[in-house]
């Protein structure tokens, strides 16, 4: 009967059951997605096994991996003491593959003193993505970091270089020259900003709540600090070709913790200047 009532739609009659109609999630979910959520007060969420922050307004998010099963459970405590688990159906995604044979093969794979410090660069990059603050900067939506820029790369394509797969590309790519201003694609706190990294060159990671952050590399220039607060569209720094790069562009980044997601399918703000 309750259900036939739900079906119907005549459930705004029945407040006790309010909890369970609440929840929203987007329709249609895809790997490489941050999936942003609103679950009624007091509820608590679980995504495989992981606790998520639930704000005052419910919000609540989480990303879905490069290589997200089709399938993963949402695990949701009403405050009424009721559970829930929610099935979502992942897409999945084709990605390119890039082959590129006959590197010298120092460079394939580098030498160990090298690849120490890569490594540890590497850890520090990582571990500015572990906050979890409770701060809701990205419910402002993002902007790209710079603006009309032809897009250069995909995110996820996987390079094989000398038949060795290696990292999949987790950015997206901008061609601009040298110089080009790089904004603050949201609200948010810098997390890191540092340059001279082997791979990364001048990189800056903005932390905007809930494990949600995104990096931009290469920089020729960094004009913000670790701590320091920004608002979205502000100027953090300039584009460069420095780290491991071919040329000069904006390879620009996001995460959900340690979960590289596709900053193509970040919800969108309107430009600023336009808002
Ligand atoms: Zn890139």
């Amino acid at each position: 009967m309750k259900r036939a009532l739900l079906a119907l739609g005549l459930a705004a009659v029945l407040p006790a059951h309010a909890s369970d109609r609440d929840l929203q999630l987007p329709e249609h979910l895809q790997q490489g997605q941050l999936v942003t959520g609103h679950a009624p007060k007091g509820a608590k969420i679980e995504f495989e096994g992981r606790r998520l922050l639930v704000g005052e307004d419910g919000v609540f998010v989480f990303g879905l991996g490069r290589d997200a099963p089709a399938a993963a459970k949402l695990h949701v405590r009403y405050s009424n003491g009721k559970a829930q688990d929610i099935a979502l159906d992942i897409a999945k995604r084709e990605y390119d593959i890039e082959r590129v044979n006959g590197l010298p093969q120092h460079t394939v794979t580098p030498n160990p003193e090298l690849a120490k410090r890569i490594q540890h660069e590497r850890e520090r990059v990582a571990e500015t993505r572990h906050r979890n603050d409770p701060r809701e900067d990205f419910e402002a939506g993002f902007i790209d970091p710079v603006e009309n820029a032809r897009i250069s790369g995909l995110w996820g394509r996987q390079r094989i270089d000398n038949g060795k797969p290696m990292t999949p590309h987790f950015g997206l790519d901008f061609a601009v020259p040298t110089g080009t201003p790089i904004r603050a694609t949201a609200p948010g706190v810098v997390s890191l900003a540092e340059m001279g990294m082997v791979l990364n060159g001048g990189i800056v990671v903005l932390d905007h709540g809930h494990g949600v952050s995104t990096t931009t590399i290469h920089m020729s220039q960094i004009d913000v600090k670790p701590g320091q607060k920004v608002k979205q569209g502000d100027v953090v720094g300039l584009a460069g070709a420095t780290g491991r790069a071919t040329g000069p562009h904006v390879h620009w980044a996001a995460n959900w913790f340690d979960v590289p997601i596709d900053p193509a399918l970040l919800p969108k703000a309107p430009e600023p200047d336009k808002q």
